[in-house]
């Protein structure tokens, strides 16, 4: 039995609603929704972190994404869709294997923007914003 939940779910071990598959990704439905269609979209193989999946995985993920927004707003009629990635436990990763969360939106259903989800806003200078892109930058 694998340790990683999502790898259990990957090689058949725990069941899971399986809407799209791949050779190198899952799409299935979150157990715990937080919307109808709530989905989630993982690499096959165990990777923790966005930036732990080699780049052609990590753009085959988001050819996963693509193509489940579409689904799972056609199919529950949604107006919107909320896509994120909670990435690393200070930024709220509960299970430690890399996923895409595709949340459908409605106008009025008492959600938030991706806005709301950081802590306080910090006050930076011209300068300091100048500093912190030419850091950015240094490192791509
Ligand atoms: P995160 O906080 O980004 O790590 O989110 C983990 C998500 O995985 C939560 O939304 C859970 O509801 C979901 N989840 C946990 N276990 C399962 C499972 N066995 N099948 C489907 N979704 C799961
Ligand atoms: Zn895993």
């Amino acid at each position: 039995m694998s340790e990683c939940i999502f790898c259990a779910i990957v090689e058949g071990e725990i069941p899971g609603r399986t809407v799209y598959e791949t050779d190198e990704v899952l799409a299935f439905l979150d157990v715990n929704p937080l919307a109808e269609g709530h989905t989630l979209v993982i690499p096959k193989a165990h990777h923790e972190r966005v930036t732990d999946m080699p780049e052609s995985l990590a753009a085959e993920v988001m050819r996963g994404v693509y193509h489940v927004t579409e689904a799972v707003e056609a199919a529950v009629d949604a107006e919107g869709a909320t896509i994120a990635f909670n990435d690393g436990e200070a930024a709220g990763q509960e299970v430690p294997h890399v996923h895409a969360h595709v949340i459908p939106r409605w106008h009025g259903d008492g959600g938030g923007p991706i806005h709301a989800i950081a802590g306080e806003r910090p006050d930076l200078t011209d300068e300091e914003l100048d500093d912190v892109a030419e850091r950015i930058t240094a490192r791509l």
